[in-house]
């Protein structure tokens, strides 16, 4: 609930009856479905049929070019920042995109309203922050067209999945339910619009596990979505207390991402497959995880590029910065944004049939990336957890230019022994010049927002 963020509109929140608590949820759900499900919007879900996928590469590329050509030419047109930047011609294939500039947060930060069209009335526009879990929050504007093919080709993805919107679910994140300081439930509320129970992800702390797990049953959810740690932290619950889950046909995750390993255990305690997705606010959902557990890029809403440091593609097999074109429309574009998040690029075509571009991993935040005392970026770490054996979480942070500690939270058949081969592994990346260590602790630190951050750095370079 971005909208209740506000302090004015939290003190009224916290400090209203639970009845009209529920309504001021309501009226934010409203506000928010005016911007995503509007005209002519099931013809636009079918328009991303999930078959699409598998139609060859050379198909799916001829039709992303003639988008991106119809978007290039309206958002010159329209959008002051890409009436400067952008040539006056089309593109003749996709391998001329790298030709044109990227765009970063940094520039949307300076002025916002330089990405948004200027024929467009501002108030009908959503003002979107990011969370900002790297130190700085970012505003930026969407319109109710970007909004709504944002949407879109997540409901046909759940459709897929045999899920609709419209069901009732349960969703975990950093939506406002309760404030920080509160120690007894509810941490959920219900928002009948959407059929959600909404779940803070922020106050999962073990003796409140299982008044969760009550509030999901007795909710009939069909469905879960939103964070994964937050469903993974009440799967180890489940294995450890054999308390019983509620009957989910899915749970399609968003917003971060967890180990293949934790996924496995999330599909064995709810008993129902798990989906993990990659978007952020500013591009929508844009790749799925298909059942080979790679990601796949929705090529009917976005071009996805995968770059290294010079802004050019890498090579099939190496790991770059996701750089994103979406097809949402040139209202508020976003051309070639710079996501600053890291996936690995498959070297071949997946098992699964589809054709469309995917990705072994996503590898976490540049952000996130440790700097060795000898002046090298590690931007892949998280896996150096993989010989620890009964490890329920993980997090990697360095607290001194040459030092790591690996914070552990122990699952009952935690083995202390098996932490020397993690410590090995992390060392043999590091270098060294890094001290590594590793200590129990009880509970991982979640952001603000709810989430949990693998691998951090703690201090200022
Ligand atoms: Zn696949």
């Amino acid at each position: 609930m971005n909208g209740l963020r506000l302090p004015s509109q939290q003190q009224i929140y916290d400090t209203a009856p639970r009845w009209l608590q529920r309504l001021l949820v309501n009226a934010e759900a409203v506000r928010r479905e005016w911007f995503r499900r509007h005209g002519d919007y099931q013809r636009l879900v079918a328009d991303h049929d999930p078959a699409w996928y598998y139609r060859p590469r050379a198909e799916q590329e001829a039709w992303q070019l003639a988008q991106l050509n119809r978007l290039l030419a309206a958002a010159r047109r329209r959008v002051p920042h890409y009436r400067r930047v952008l040539p006056d011609r089309p593109l003749a294939s996709l391998a001329e995109l790298p030709s044109l500039p990227m765009l970063n947060k940094e520039q949307i930060r300076r002025n916002p309203f330089d990405l948004v069209a200027d024929d467009l009335d501002r108030r009908t526009l959503w003002p979107r922050k990011t969370s900002g879990s790297t130190g700085t929050p970012l505003t930026f504007y969407l319109d109710r067209e970007a909004t709504r093919h944002h949407q879109a080709p997540a409901d046909a993805m759940l459709a897929a999945l045999g899920c609709r919107f419209g069901e009732p679910r349960a969703r975990f994140s950093g939506a406002y339910v309760a404030p920080y300081t509160r120690t007894k439930p509810p941490f959920w509320i219900w928002i009948d619009l959407y059929r959600q129970l909404q779940c803070s992800a922020y106050h999962l702390a073990p003796e409140f596990y299982p008044h969760y797990m009550r509030a999901l049953r007795e909710s009939g959810v069909v469905y879960g979505t939103g964070y994964p740690t937050a469903w993974h932290l009440l799967a180890t619950y489940l294995l450890e207390s054999g308390d019983q889950p509620p009957r989910l046909r899915a749970i399609i995750t968003d917003s971060e991402g967890i180990t293949l390993e934790q996924q496995a255990v999330v599909e064995q305690a709810f008993g129902c497959p798990m989906v993990q997705t990659y978007g952020t606010g500013e591009i929508g959902q844009m790749a799925w995880q298909c059942e080979h557990r790679r990601y796949h890029v929705l090529s009917r809403a976005a071009i996805a590029e995968v770059v290294g440091e010079d802004g050019l593609p890498v090579a099939p097999g190496e790991t770059g910065q996701i750089v994103v074109t979406t097809f949402a429309g040139a209202g508020t574009p976003f051309i070639r944004y710079q996501t600053g998040d890291l996936a690995t690029l498959a070297a071949d075509d997946c098992p699964c049939g589809r054709h469309s571009p995917s990705w072994l991993a996503i590898e976490g935040r540049i952000d996130d990336r440790i700097k060795t005392a000898d002046g090298r970026w590690i931007g892949r770490l998280s896996h150096v957890t993989k010989p620890g054996v009964g490890i329920k979480e993980s997090q990697i942070a360095q607290v001194a230019p040459d030092r790591i500690v690996i914070r552990v939270v122990p699952a009952p058949d935690f083995v202390p022994e098996s932490m020397q081969a993690v410590v090995e592994a992390a060392r043999r990346y590091l270098g060294p010049t890094m001290h590594v260590e590793w200590e129990i602790v009880e509970r991982l630190p979640r952001t603000r927002a709810g989430k949990l951050r693998h691998v951090v750095r703690e201090i200022e370079l």
